[in-house]
């Protein structure tokens, strides 16, 4: 993954905190561009749709104010808004982009003690151990290479917590979080889609062998591990595509997965802020949008229609119970 960086934009009480000190020496080489807030910043939001490859070159760096934990009831009971939202990839349905328009670069916030503190004492509080969802704005493992948060996270959490983490990625990174005392606490959540879908739209991110590969060896080291196929994209030859990714899958992931691992599948939405984004700033893209099989579901995004959607339903559930059948489906969204 390329992780080049051409502009820092900061907030300067960031240097406050041991991360953001670690941060201005990392990338002391860099131009550094003081802002009022991470939230808000005149320039970048005033860039056109076709500057969005050059934005997401752009690294923020602030402090989270809000921590409103939302409730959740998929993998987790809580999405937690944690060390970073955005992302220096760029998959062509990024659902980010609902939320920051062009403005979906990587923002690190560097107060993660005092987001750790809060999210243990949500734990302690309840009557039962609770799960936190802590990537659903971010892919923490690319984060992960810039930070160490991981590391930061995983042990105290272990240590300290009583329910668990989780969250999914698209990436491959994981040889620093194979060695760490986890406790099983943490689950990790591997992102996957056919390769030709990667490379034609999940721009940026770690090949479909590097993925297995590295879902194996967390696996290996003891985490408790779950498989998400998404987003399935409905392309034309859809089934042959998700038949062999399936079929891959089978042969390549290890036991301790196909025995003791779960899956969950989200069907691709797309909004027409994403068209108007990815037609001028990718032109010659994939088109994600299908007039045919997509409705409105209101405030301009668009989802499969019911048709489409049962059809790919029937053919994931078949499929995987014939080549995964330990492996039970949480659910498909
Ligand atoms: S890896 Fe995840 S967060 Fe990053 S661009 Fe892709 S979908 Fe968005």
């Amino acid at each position: 993954m390329d992780m080049r960086f051409d502009t820092v934009y900061y907030e300067p009480n960031a240097f406050d905190y041991e991360l953001g000190q670690m941060l201005r020496d990392k990338y002391a080489y860099l131009p550094w561009v003081q802002i009022e807030n991470h939230n808000r910043i005149p320039e970048l939001t005033a860039a056109d749709n076709r500057d969005f490859q050059k934005l997401k070159r752009h690294l923020i760096i602030g402090v989270r104010k809000t921590h409103r934990y939302m409730p959740n009831h998929k993998v987790s009971d809580w999405l937690v808004p944690y060390t970073s939202s955005g992302c220096r990839a760029m998959c062509l349905y990024c659902y980010l982009i609902c939320n920051y328009n062009k403005c979906a670069y990587l923002r690190l916030f560097v107060n993660r003690e005092q987001m750790l503190d809060r999210m243990l004492k949500k734990d302690a509080a309840a009557a039962v151990p609770q799960t936190f969802e802590i990537g659903s704005n971010s892919d923490l493992l690319l984060e992960n290479t810039i930070t160490d948060n991981l590391h930061f996270t995983i042990e105290r959490f272990a240590r300290e917590g009583r329910g668990n983490l989780t969250f999914p990625t698209k990436f491959d990174m994981v040889n620093p979080l194979l060695a760490l005392d986890h406790r099983g606490k943490t689950i990790f959540r591997m992102s996957v889609n056919p390769q030709e879908i990667i490379d034609r739209i999940e721009l940026g991110t770690s090949t479909l062998s590097a993925r297995i590969r590295a879902l194996n060896d967390v696996a290996e080291a003891g985490y408790p591990v779950g498989l998400l196929i998404a987003p399935v994209i409905l392309l034309p030859d859809w089934k042959r595509l998700y038949g062999e990714l399936i079929e891959r899958l089978a042969d390549e992931l290890s036991e301790k997965i196909t025995h003791n691992g779960f899956i969950e599948i989200i069907l691709m939405t797309y909004s027409f802020i994403q068209n108007a984004i990815n037609t001028d700033a990718f032109p010659n893209a994939v088109q994600l949008f299908n007039r045919e099989t997509m409705t409105g579901r209101g405030r301009g995004k668009y989802r499969y229609r019911n048709d489409a959607r049962a059809e790919a339903e029937s053919f994931l559930r078949k499929r995987i119970s014939r080549q995964l059948p330990a492996m039970p489906i949480l659910y498909i969204s």
